[in-house]
């Protein structure tokens, strides 16, 4: 039988996780070019492309833009719906890669008893796919923006996701990020934070999480 421990001095009651950067890995190169695609842009425009996708898509995260909305603002035009079906599946593949890692330290963390809420700018296709995975099951509960009308760094959007944790002191609740401005609004409320670059050892660090055969 294998247990995970959490050493002095965590004393981590909870763990706040964001999904992309963290859990879910970065988009490729080759994944945004298909979507650029798709999108008609010029095979050599992709910068142009990613501009005008980040540009609208905070409204897009917060639910303030459906679908339609969202991508009428990147095209310039209302696609065609067989077409908008299509950038919504791409798009959201885009986004469903998982680093095996980390997701190895989520199972170390829930073996451990320690509930994990997801807390992910993301729009509601995306949401709905997280929601599908497999390593979901292991969170106590997913906070997505576009259904709480919210994006990170809102201060609320944290209130309801210590609330889902179910922990009461936000000193005993690690928040993990790889955006700084989210942790810094994070740390305001008093929360512990991660800024997370990439390395799953810094999780397992603050996580302090030890396997001992017993
Ligand atoms: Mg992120």
């Amino acid at each position: 039988m294998t247990i995970a421990l959490p050493h002095q001095p965590a004393e981590l009651d909870a763990v706040i996780f964001d999904y992309n950067g963290v859990i879910g890995l970065q988009p490729t190169v080759p994944m945004w070019s298909r979507l650029a695609e798709l999108a008609g842009w010029p095979a050599d425009q992709l910068g142009p492309f990613q501009n005008a996708f980040w540009s609208a898509r905070e409204p897009y995260d917060s639910g303030q833009l459906d679908d339609a909305d969202f991508w009428t603002a990147v095209l310039g035009h209302l696609p065609a719906p067989e077409l908008l079906t299509q950038l919504r599946a791409v798009d959201t593949s885009l986004w469903t890669r998982t680093d095996d890692r980390v997701v190895a330290l989520l199972h170390h963390a829930q073996r451990a008893g320690l509930p994990i809420v997801l807390l992910s700018n993301a729009p509601h296709p995306v949401s709905d796919a997280l929601d599908a995975s497999g390593w979901r099951t292991l969170m106590t509960d997913a906070l997505y923006s576009a259904r709480l009308g919210m994006n990170k760094p809102h201060p609320d959007i944290y209130r309801n996701a210590l609330a889902a944790t179910g922990a009461s002191d936000p000193t005993r609740v690690l928040f993990v990020d790889d955006r700084a401005d989210n942790c810094q609004a994070a740390a305001g409320l008093g929360l512990r934070t991660l800024h997370y670059t990439g390395s799953p050892t810094d999780i397992e660090a603050h996580l302090r999480l030890t396997t001992i055969a017993a």
